[in-house]
């Protein structure tokens, strides 16, 4: 049977970049996809947004659990060397708004294109088509069974990913695996995920994007007020404000508390200064018709689900508008009222738990509870908020895995 050094399960964005850091001829990379980091080329909208630009010290406050526990992997590998690797390899990268960094040209492929390159320059292996099915450990080996095969190896990483968008791959397997290795098995996986609303008008608005302040309320008490973008979905709300807030809203639903979510549509305005402007605005033009005018601060496609929502005719010309209807049109874009009925864990974006941050050692990533096994990416306890920080988690835990497991055999390379 043949032992390897490493065998790493996983050839996602944290494996990918362990390979590449182990640069051994005796370790190997098995994915079961038929292509390398299947679930990169999602990311960031197909743009992949591969990490942050902030410091290190905005990184501490981006992930649950706690931010402070990355910080060795963050010291080995952190933004800049994940931009400079790909530079070095001709892909260039840029800082676009709140820090979030993705490649120049806009596509997630010349990021995995680029790092699988890079990969094949060193003397790590990689096989495609590879999909692991049980592995166990003795006496100092893992045995790991792929397809037909078994095979033996010294250190294991463990690069399987959460559970989320399990057609990428991930769905589950590293859970499975620790479980069986000893770890604690998570209650429930939990992470960024999307809302669904009681309110069935918003459907309408599906693939609508638009810009917000949101105030979610847990029987009528404040418990989160953000802004930023948001989009309308066949059942709720997503966009970043939405994800990054979504295990708060989970904790109190499991409360069987009331939790609801206003919509501010209009957050530069007070009430004061919209009943003004709508006001000036209706008497300066008075042939448009309302849901012409309302483009003014709600998207195209909006304006006609949103004025028929509240009951008033879209087609009415501005100066036929009434002064109750004035200030119902002001009420709703200053606050849209939708009631949350549950969380969608199972088309969560990021997992949130997985292999206890306190079952690992967070200056290597080797399990506290097997020796030579490591764990990776977001297969660890804690995910980050959006803006880069999860494929940063993936790439710094990944690398400090094999630097660490480097150092260990160095001689024996
Ligand atoms: C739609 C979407 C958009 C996202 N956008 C962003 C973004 O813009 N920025 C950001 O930072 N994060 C983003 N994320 C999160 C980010 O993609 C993940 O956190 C990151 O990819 C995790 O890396 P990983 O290596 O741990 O796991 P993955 O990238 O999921 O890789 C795990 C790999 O392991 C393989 N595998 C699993 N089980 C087995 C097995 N039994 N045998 C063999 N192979 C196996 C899988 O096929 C997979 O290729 C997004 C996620 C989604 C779903």
């Amino acid at each position: 049977m043949k032992t390897y050094n490493t065998v790493i399960v996983g050839g996602g964005a944290s494996g990918i970049l362990s390979g590449i850091y182990l640069d051994d001829k005796n370790s190997i990379i098995l994915e079961k996809n038929d292509i390398l980091g299947k679930k990169i080329l999602l990311t960031g909208g197909g743009r992949c947004n591969l990490t942050n630009n902030a410091t290190k010290k905005e990184y501490m406050k981006s992930y649950y659990n706690s931010g402070k526990y990355y910080i060795d992997a963050f010291n080995t590998f952190f933004n800049e060397d994940i931009r400079q690797l790909l530079k070095d390899n001709g892909c260039n990268t840029k800082v676009e708004e709140d820090n979030r960094v993705f490649p120049v040209s806009d596509k997630a492929s010349d990021v995995v294109n680029t790092l699988t390159k890079i990969l094949k320059n060193t003397s790590t292996k990689y096989r495609l088509n590879s999909y692991v099915t049980s592995i166990s450990y003795n006496e100092g080996l893992f045995k790991i069974k792929y397809n037909n095969n078994v095979i033996q190896s010294k250190n294991l990483i463990l690069a399987t990913g959460g559970t989320s968008y399990p057609k990428t791959g991930s769905d589950g397997d590293g859970i499975v695996f620790t479980t069986s290795l000893g770890h604690t098995k998570p209650k429930n996986m939990g992470g960024l995920c999307p809302i669904k609303v009681e309110e069935t008008w918003p459907r309408k608005l599906q693939g609508i994007t638009n810009y917000v302040s949101i105030e979610i309320k847990a029987n009528k008490k404040s418990i989160v007020k953000d802004s930023g973008s948001i989009i309308f979905t066949h059942n709720g709300l997503s966009g970043f404000i939405i994800l990054d807030n979504s295990m708060i809203v989970e904790k109190h639903l499991r409360k069987n508390q009331d939790v609801i979510i206003n919509l501010d549509f209009v957050s530069d305005y007070s009430y004061e200064s919209l009943d003004k402007t709508l006001q000036e605005d209706f008497s300066n033009n008075s042939n448009k018709t309302l849901k012409t005018y309302l483009h003014k601060y709600l998207p195209k496609n909006m304006a006609i689900v949103f004025l028929e929502n509240i009951k008033i005719d879209s087609n009415k010309i501005l100066n036929q508008v009434t002064k109750k209807e004035r200030i119902k049109i002001r009420d709703n874009l200053k606050k849209t009222t939708l009631t949350i009925t549950s969380v969608l864990e199972n088309e969560s974006m990021v997992t949130n738990s997985g292999v206890k941050q306190k079952e690992i050692n967070p200056a290597t990533y080797e399990s506290k509870i097997v020796p030579n096994l490591y764990i990776v990416g977001e297969l660890v306890e804690g995910c980050g908020i959006c803006g880069g920080y999860n494929l940063q988690k993936a790439f710094s835990t990944g690398v400090l895995a094999a630097k660490t497991i480097r150092d260990k055999y160095y001689d024996s390379y």
